[in-house]
C-alpha cells in the first residue's frame, strides 16, 4: 500500500472512467505514451512529468490485482469521511488533510495499520520490482572540424556508462539462479510503518527497497545488476552548429531501469578554428589581399568559399582597402533552408620588393598623381 495512492487519481491521469475496461485503459495509455514520449518532446519537462504520471497510473491500472487494491484503498478512505471525491486535491470541501486518524478510527491505530497491512500483502504474486527508473542524463564533449560543423555530421560517440550486466542480464543474481521476492515487503520495496495511528510507507529495511533478495550474487557485477559498458551512440549533429553549442540527444543517455525511459545525452560542441574562414552568425568572413592596381583599376579576382569551391569577385575601379563584398548564399546552411553569405574584405597588399622597372613605373606614377593629396584634410580635422 502506497500513501501516494490516496493522493493520486490514476483514472484521471489516464483520462478514463473508474469502470473503464482493461482494453480501454490499454488503448488510452498507448495513445498518451506516444504523444508524451520524451523522444517526441525533447526539453519539455512538463511532458516528461506527465509521461511519468501516465506510466505510473498504467502500471497500477493495468494490473488486475493492483487495480483492485487501489480501488479498495480509495473507497475505504472515501467512506472514512473524505467524501465521494476521495482523498485528494479534488476532494469536496478541500482541506480535509488535517483529519485526526484517531478520530476517524476511534483510536484503534493498531487495527488501522493492520487493515492497511492486509491490503498491502494481499494478492501479491511473483516478485515485482518497485518503480521504473529513468536513466541518468550524460554529458560528453565533441570536437568538430570547421567543415563538419558547417555541413552537419553523424558521428559515433563512445560512451562509458552503466548498463544492465551481461552475465546476469541485470538481475544481479549468479547466472542460473534468480533473485527471490523479499519476504518482509512481499516484493513491494516498502513496508507500512505505524506512526501516530497512521501507516506510512517506508523503504523496506530487509531488501533496501529493491523488493528482491539475492542469495548468490552475480560475480561480474557483485550483485548490482549493472556494469560499466562502452556503448556507441550515433550522434546526429545538425548543419551550422556553433562552437560551444550544447546539443541534447533525447533518450541517448543511460538506459532506464525496470522499463523506465533512457536519460538524455548532452553533447558539448567544440568547433576547430579554420586557417582562413571565420564564422559570424550565419555568415563566413575572410580577408582577400588585392594589389594596388587591382583596387585602383578594377579587376575580377578569384576567391575561395567553404565547400563550394571558388567564385569570381568583381572589384570595381577605385575600391578602397577594407571594403567588404558579399557573395550571396555561400555561408552557413540554416535549419529553415536559408543560407548565410560569404563576406570578403579586400586589403591592398604592398609589394615588399620591386624590380627596377616597376620602381621607375611607380615613380612615374607618383609624379603624375602629385595633385592627389590624401592627407589634405588631416590637419584641419585635427583642429590645427
Ligand atoms: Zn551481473
Ligand atoms: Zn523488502
Amino acid at each position: 500500500m502506497n500513501k501516494d495512492w490516496l493522493e493520486k487519481d490514476f483514472y484521471a491521469s489516464l483520462g478514463v472512467s473508474k469502470d473503464a475496461t482493461a482494453d480501454e485503459i490499454k488503448k488510452k495509455y498507448r495513445k498518451l505514451a506516444r504523444e508524451l514520449h520524451p523522444d517526441k518532446n525533447p526539453d519539455n519537462p512538463k511532458a516528461e512529468e506527465k509521461f511519468k504520471e501516465v506510466s505510473e497510473a498504467y502500471d497500477i491500472l493495468s494490473d488486475t490485482d493492483k487495480r483492485r487494491e487501489y480501488d479498495e484503498a480509495r473507497t475505504m478512505f472515501a467512506s472514512g469521511g473524505f467524501g465521494p471525491g476521495g482523498y485528494g486535491a479534488g476532494a469536496p470541501g478541500g482541506g480535509s488533510y488535517n483529519v485526526n486518524m484517531d478520530d476517524l478510527f476511534g483510536g484503534q491505530g493498531g487495527d488501522f495499520s493492520d487493515l492497511l497491512g492486509g491490503i498491502f500483502n494481499r494478492g501479491r504474486g511473483g516478485a515485482r520490482s518497485p518503480q521504473p527508473r529513468r536513466g541518468e542524463d550524460l554529458e560528453t564533449e565533441l570536437n568538430l572540424s570547421f567543415d563538419d560543423a558547417l555541413d552537419g555530421v553523424t558521428v559515433p560517440l563512445n560512451l562509458r556508462t552503466e548498463a544492465a550486466c551481461d552475465s546476469c542480464r541485470g538481475t544481479g543474481a549468479k547466472p542460473g539462479t534468480m533473485p527471490h521476492t523479499c519476504p518482509s515487503c512481499g516484493g513491494q520495496g516498502q513496508v507500512a510503518r505505524n506512526a501516530g495511528g497512521f501507516a506510512f510507507p517506508e523503504t523496506c529495511p530487509t531488501c533496501r527497497g529493491r523488493g528482491q533478495l539475492i542469495d548468490d550474487p552475480c560475480t561480474a557485477c557483485r550483485g548490482a545488476g549493472r556494469a560499466m559498458k562502452t556503448r556507441t551512440v550515433q550522434a546526429r549533429i545538425p548543419a551550422g552548429v556553433k562552437d560551444d553549442a550544447r546539443i541534447r540527444l533525447a533518450g541517448k543517455g543511460t538506459p532506464g531501469e525496470r522499463g523506465g525511459p533512457a536519460g538524455d545525452l548532452m553533447v558539448n560542441i567544440h568547433v576547430a578554428a579554420h586557417p582562413l574562414f571565420t564564422r559570424k552568425g550565419d555568415n563566413i568572413t575572410f580577408t582577400a589581399p588585392v594589389t594596388f592596381s587591382e583596387a585602383a583599376l578594377g579587376s575580377q579576382i578569384t576567391v575561395p568559399t567553404p565547400r563550394d569551391g571558388n567564385v569570381t569577385l568583381k572589384i570595381p575601379a577605385g575600391t578602397t582597402t577594407g571594403k567588404t563584398f558579399r557573395v550571396k548564399g555561400k555561408g552557413i546552411k540554416r535549419k529553415d533552408g536559408k543560407q548565410g553569405d560569404v563576406l570578403v574584405t579586400v586589403e591592398v597588399a604592398v609589394p615588399q620588393k620591386l624590380s627596377d622597372e616597376a620602381r621607375v613605373a611607380l615613380e612615374t606614377y607618383a609624379g603624375l598623381t602629385e595633385d592627389h593629396d590624401p592627407r589634405r584634410d588631416l590637419m584641419t580635422l585635427a583642429g590645427q
